[in-house]
């Protein structure tokens, strides 16, 4: 296994501020974008480097001016982050709306960091008709309009070019996520590392290292399988969290995680208007609590995967305050113990130090699974 290439994931995972500064030294500008999904290919095609900004595990202390304790971390971290200008040199923020959390942070960015403008991306709930398309072509002419104040330049071969980067980024994902499955000697940090890498980077640079590593691995003997389960939830990149993943020799087989494969599940369609392929993209988007389907297909998603990848149970990480998928969870408790796949569910957020009950919970289950 070529152990300097996942050091580079690790390095960039742990570093973004520093991937920012390379940036910025070859006089590039950078644009943060907020969870859960913004339109990066349009950002990229603008002359902008597209950052993610998921917040850090940080204490929490200035947000507080500006959020009630109930808000999940996430987003009071991105808050936090801005105001100790960890962020700074960034050319803007987009923040999508697609949950009411993530509706509060741009309008008290706008008064807390004032440095860094706020750019609004407004979704449609109904996204998939006619008219949720065009609601979402128009938001994304406003994002236009914000990016050119920042400097940047719109023009539609620019961004057709830069769908199809996207697209080549998200099928070298997908195979990823399929041949990590076979492959348990990457642990759940190395894994975890690999995906919030593509935050920080070019989509080309974490393509061409994505690939190589997926060579790699298709030339080397899988180790002796572990525990396979497959693990759900917005955000699980906690170091604590992913320790006690491989300290159970636990191997994820596959995700359900907002910060990793939700973020590669669509790719942009081909047609004449490349900002209505964007549009169209979103509308085919599903299967994320954060997007409206009155069915709730994820949750079927989730079981068939689970059975698919031969998972031994699912494991919910549950985002402290995230309304999103707390609805969500009762429907996938239910519907894995109706498939016969245990659930267990763990709570985190960013202000978490101690993982003692987290530890507990994936013990006792890890020794379920195994009896
Ligand atoms: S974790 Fe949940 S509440 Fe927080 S921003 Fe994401 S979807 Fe919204």
């Amino acid at each position: 296994m070529n152990r300097e290439l996942l050091e580079k994931f690790h390095q960039v995972a742990v570093s973004p501020r520093a991937q920012m500064d390379k940036y910025l030294a070859e006089g590039k500008k950078v644009v943060l974008t907020a969870p859960v999904y913004t339109p990066d290919e349009l950002i990229s095609s603008m002359g902008f480097v597209p950052m993610g900004a998921w917040g850090a595990d940080i204490e929490l202390n200035r947000s507080k001016e500006y959020f009630p304790a109930f808000l999940c971390s996430i987003v009071q971290s991105i808050l936090e982050l801005g105001m100790k200008d960890e962020y700074k040199g960034a050319s803007a923020l987009v923040v999508p709306s697609l949950c009411d959390t993530l509706k509060c942070l741009g309008e008290n960015w706008k008064y807390a960091v004032k440095d860094i403008p706020f750019i609004p991306m407004t979704y449609p709930q109904n996204r998939k008709p006619d008219y949720g398309i065009k609601f979402t072509r128009a938001g994304y002419e406003r994002v236009i309009r914000d990016l050119e104040k920042a400097g940047g330049t719109y023009d539609e071969e620019k961004l057709a070019q830069s769908c199809k980067i996207y697209n080549e980024h998200n099928a070298a994902m997908r195979k990823l996520d399929q041949v990590l499955a076979g492959h348990p000697e990457i642990t759940a940090a190395e894994r975890s590392d690999i995906f919030k890498s593509a935050f920080f980077m070019t989509k080309e640079e974490h393509t061409a290292l994505v690939e190589q590593l997926i060579a790699d691995l298709e030339k080397s003997e899988p180790a002796d399988e572990k525990l396979p389960v497959l693990v759900s939830g917005i955000l699980t990149d906690a170091p604590g969290l992913n320790s006690i993943f491989d300290e159970m020799n636990m191997h994820i087989v596959a995700d359900d995680v907002a910060a990793q494969s939700r973020q590669y599940r669509t790719d942009v369609p081909e047609g004449k208007d490349p900002l209505t392929n964007l549009a169209q993209k979103f509308a085919d988007m599903d299967n994320c609590s954060v997007l409206y389907n009155a069915e709730k297909p994820r949750i079927q998603w989730i079981v068939d995967t689970a059975k698919e990848r031969g998972a031994k149970g699912v494991i919910v990480v549950l985002t402290k305050f995230c309304d999103p998928e707390e609805f969500d969870y009762v429907m996938i408790k239910r519907a894995c113990e109706d498939a016969d796949i245990p659930v267990a569910l763990v709570e985190v957020d960013r202000q978490m130090k101690e993982f003692e009950q987290v530890r507990t919970n994936l013990e006792t289950f890890r020794d379920i699974l195994t009896i």
